[in-house]
């Protein structure tokens, strides 16, 4: 692999459409453009369009009138059009990795996986999209019939954040267009480019005008409150924080909305006397520094057994003392920049605060000089149980390791947090394996690997991480209604 141009950087963002897309047309912004901004740098990239209000719901007046057809459009052409979206997206990879880089800041490496992961929804729902069934069944007195059907819940708001500019819009609008549902998608300000290619890829696979309708803008609240107001919209899917999906969810009761609620995380990372301490570093290694540490899914907490403690904290210290950190376009980097100053401000207060309650850094704990958002890959040992970044999501590169003395202090520790997307755990006792995964109070189990994320697989939460579930055979649950209908025999 070689460092990329500016030529190319430059080719890559051009071919970008940057206004909205609404009933099938690219149109400019009533309230003008804001710019998006490469955190390697802090410079700006490209300037895109900004919704108003009145943009919003135009691109709903769109769904809604593009939703009778589409909800009848024959299941097998409709997931013809995710697969060969996801076909385009295999055949970009490179210029949509690059795209992702330049916006969000990670490897090209990580950018890579993220394209192919995103683009793995596509063709798993464009598989589920022949499979919606129902049921026919003779009533328990044997004198009518029961007849179940699933029908499109109707037009979605589909609100995501900026840590995977691709891969979260994908798992929603995967199923939402296998289902027969139209929508409004709201990529995240800091990161909209993915989006906006892959809305561009979608128009070129054949969807339909008004299926799907892009909205970027600035004021999230003041243009999405109406949408959500709405009696219209039938559905809102939000990944985001759990401070945002808690105020959407309290304004998606006045419509009783359909609700996905894709929310933060803290995740534990068990590590049992019994497990190899290597295979235990590579997968905290993948666990803690998938996408900088700014996953939903990283690992926030290592709960190591005392005996291995020291060891697992030293090895990993050594591993991410050794990651090139850098512009996520140059050649061998491993870690990029954080997405904004705000960002790496909360890294720096964590880790500040545990180091002043007695936390030792083995390895960094410092921003980076210069332009860009950079924090240094950080382990910290002899955390006590006061740190704030015990509780909190760290959302950057610092792994915080504690030590404990058996099964049910590990589990204690594991579970005391009001988050429950994902844990991890290491052991090579099979019955202590599944002991542990059923105690643990999380929607997702890591067991012996460091990462989860598989487009066949329901992934979602428990708990203050939400609730619903993106990808497997449940990812289109989401998207559907179930309709009985009483026959009369
Ligand atoms: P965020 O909650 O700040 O924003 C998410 C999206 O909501 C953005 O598009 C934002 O513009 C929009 N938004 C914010 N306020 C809004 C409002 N009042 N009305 C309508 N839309 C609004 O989250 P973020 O900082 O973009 O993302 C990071 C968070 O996302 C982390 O907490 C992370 O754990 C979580 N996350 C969860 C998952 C999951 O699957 N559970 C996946 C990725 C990220």
């Amino acid at each position: 692999m070689t460092t990329i141009t500016a030529s190319e950087e430059q080719r890559v963002l051009d071919n970008v459409p940057k206004r909205l897309y609404i009933g099938g047309e690219w149109r400019d912004g009533s309230k003008g453009t804001f710019s998006v901004e490469d955190p390697a740098i802090g410079e700006p990239l490209c300037e895109i369009a900004d919704a108003s209000a009145d943009d919003a719901k135009a691109a709903l007046d769109a769904a809604v009138e593009a939703g009778a057809h589409w909800s009848q459009h024959p299941p097998r052409e409709r997931g013809e059009i995710l697969r060969r979206a996801f076909e385009a997206i295999i055949a970009r990879e490179d210029e949509l990795a690059l795209l992702m880089t330049l916006e969000m800041g990670k490897p090209l490496k990580e950018s890579k996986a993220e394209v192919a992961y995103g683009a793995e929804f596509l063709r798993w729902f464009s598989e589920q999209a022949v499979r919606i069934e129902g049921r026919y069944a003779v009533a328990p007195n044997g004198q009518g019939r029961l007849l179940t059907m699933q029908q499109p819940v109707g037009p979605c708001l589909l609100i995501t954040p900026w840590n995977f500019p691709l891969a979260m819009g994908t798992r929603k609008i995967g199923p939402a267009i296998a289902a027969g549902c139209t929508m409004v998608v709201k990529p995240a300000q800091l990161t909209p480019l993915s989006m906006l290619a892959l809305a561009k890829i979608l128009e070129d696979a054949g969807l339909p005008s008004g299926v799907l309708n892009l909205v970027s803008a600035t004021s999230s609240g003041e243009t999405m409150g109406p949408l959500i107001a709405d009696p219209r919209l039938r559905k809102l899917s939000f990944t985001g924080s759990t401070e945002v999906g808690k105020k959407l969810m309290e304004q998606a009761s006045d419509n009783l909305l359909r609700l996905s609620m894709e929310l933060g995380g803290n995740a534990p990372f068990i590590v049992f006397d019994d497990a190899d301490v290597d295979d235990a570093v590579q997968g905290a290694l993948i666990a803690k520094m998938r996408n900088i540490g700014e996953a939903c899914t990283a690992a926030n907490r290592f709960h190591v057994a005392e005996s291995i403690a020291g060891p697992f904290a030293e090895k990993l210290a050594e591993k991410l003392g050794a990651m090139k950190v850098g512009r996520g376009t140059e050649d061998g980097v491993d870690v990029g920049p954080l997405i904004d100053q705000s960002q790496r401000s909360k890294v720096t207060e964590l880790v500040d605060d545990a180091v002043g309650r007695g936390a030792r850094p083995l390895v960094g704990g410092h921003a980076r000089e210069g332009a860009g958002y950079f924090y240094d890959p950080t382990v910290l040992a002899d955390v006590p149980d006061d740190a704030n970044l015990l509780r909190e999501e760290i959302f950057g590169p610092v792994a915080p390791v504690r030590a404990f003395d058996d099964e049910d202090e590990a589990i204690a520790a594991a579970n005391a947090t009001e988050y429950g997307l994902v844990a991890y755990v290491y052991t090579s006792n099979f019955k202590r394996a599944l002991r542990v995964c059923e105690r643990l109070e999380t929607g997702m189990v890591g067991l012996n690997q460091g990462m989860v994320s598989n487009a066949a697989a329901p992934f979602g939460g428990i708990k203050q991480s939400g609730f619903g579930r993106e990808g497997g055979p449940e990812g289109i649950q989401e998207y559907l209604e179930t309709k009985y209908v009483a026959v009369n025999l």
